[in-house]
């Protein structure tokens, strides 16, 4: 599908950052994989580049772009086979809570950073006990003069080893009625004594990726660290959904453009019983079905991308969009892996990891289930 949305000026940005991914990310992804983490020293090679959180004003190290730059990003990210540096999860997704809700001596004191390179993000929402049930966090903040005391443990936290500002969901009021109003955002920085990075845990696929457990014992920060206000942290969370959603919904699109393209490949040079494998009825049936929901895709995400630019509230699109483009991407994946017949199981195949990479995204950022409940919300059910 030809799409409208870019204009020569983006077409530059995605070429430059194809470029980048390239050269600084794709030959040494392998090795990451193994370490089970990306080095530090590429958020600040990326930033150097204007590829971080482009879309902050530039009084605060950005550019002050609109998010098709931060779309191109996601999607050539996946394009390139990026599963460890969490660009899109940085700058998309964790820096905006600073952007949003922090005040100006916040914004100030971490945001350029942020844009930089210098300072590596993650957001600390899920707790053992509490995943979907985010208004059941255990975890508490309690107000000792100028400071919080943290007390609790968090879970599966993406950038969870590497990061240096952690936006940690946390209960200041844990008798509150009803039970979300009494969840705040605090900004806790690596380092601060009480704070300490767990496990680096080992995931069945984004092995480049690190994910971590977080653990807070008497952790003082200051006061001046409360992102907001005090009880609002599940508002400002739902608030920023939208464009979390979207994202992943930019990312399992793309991906499933790019699996795709190489079952497309792949069943044109496999033959078997004297003929191409794509000259196989089934073949055709299963690539035609994926093309048919790839192009149904690519419409909706597109749509949504526009009028998220344009200030609307597609909360509930953007969980429509969410669920459906990650399902499709994991029978894409479950498919097209099928068609490689062997070697789709062989972890030298993309597909193999294209399939273990996949599975992910149907839980994290709101489990499928999660968004269909919204959905029927909204729907008045
Ligand atoms: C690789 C990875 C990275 C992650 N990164 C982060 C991160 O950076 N920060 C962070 O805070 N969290 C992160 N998470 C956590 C992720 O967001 C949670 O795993 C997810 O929200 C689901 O929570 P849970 O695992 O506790 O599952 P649960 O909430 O226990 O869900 C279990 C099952 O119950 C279903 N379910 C839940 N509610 C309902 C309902 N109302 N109706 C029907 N079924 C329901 C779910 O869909 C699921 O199938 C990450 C997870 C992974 C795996």
């Amino acid at each position: 599908m030809d799409r409208t949305l870019f204009q020569e000026e983006h077409n530059i940005f995605r070429d430059a950052v194809r470029k980048f991914l390239e050269k600084e990310v794709v030959p040494f992804h392998e090795q990451w994989e193994k370490d089970g983490i990306c080095p530090r020293e590429l958020y600040q090679k990326a930033g150097e580049m204007g590829f971080l959180c482009p879309w902050l004003p530039e009084e605060y190290g950005g550019s002050g772009v609109d998010f098709l730059y931060s779309t191109i990003i996601n999607e050539e990210c996946v394009y390139a086979r990026n599963s460890g540096f969490m660009m899109g999860l940085h700058s998309d997704v964790v820096v905006p809570y600073i952007f949003s809700f922090g005040n100006e001596e916040q914004k100030k004191k971490w945001l350029p950073g942020c844009a930089s390179g210098e300072l590596i993000s993650a957001v600390a929402m899920t707790e053992p006990g509490a995943g979907s049930d985010l208004a059941s966090i255990k975890t508490t903040a309690v107000k000792d003069g100028d400071d919080y005391i943290i007390n609790g443990q968090k879970t599966f936290i993406s950038n969870g080893i590497l990061c240096d500002v952690c936006v940690v969901a946390v209960k200041t009021d844990t008798k509150a009625d009803p039970p979300h109003t009494g969840v705040s955002l605090i900004v806790v920085e690596a380092g601060t004594p009480g704070f300490e990075k767990g496990r680096n845990l080992e995931k069945i696929g984004m092995h480049a990726q690190d994910t971590a457990e977080l653990f807070f014992e008497d952790c003082r920060v200051p006061k001046a660290n409360l992102l907001g206000d005090e009880g609002m942290g599940f508002i400002y969370l739902m608030q920023k959904l939208q464009q979390e959603r979207l994202v992943c919904s930019i990312a399992a699109q793309a991906g499933a453009e790019q699996v795709l393209k190489d079952a497309m490949k792949y069943t044109k040079e496999r033959v078997l019983f004297g003929k191409p494998l794509s000259k196989f009825q089934n073949t055709r049936f299963k690539l035609a079905e994926m093309a048919t929901e790839v192009e149904i895709g690519r419409a909706f995400v597109d749509r949504l991308i526009v009028e998220h630019i344009a200030g609307k509230n597609v909360l509930t699109e953007t969980c429509m969009a969410k669920w459906w483009t990650t399902e499709m991407l994991k029978r894409a994946c479950d498919e097209a892996l099928q068609l490689h017949g062997g070697y789709g199981y062989m972890m030298e195949y993309n597909i193999a990891k294209d399939f273990l990479n996949a599975r992910v995204q149907t839980i994290y950022a709101g489990t499928t289930e999660v968004m269909k409940e919204i959905i029927g919300r909204q729907m008045g059910l």
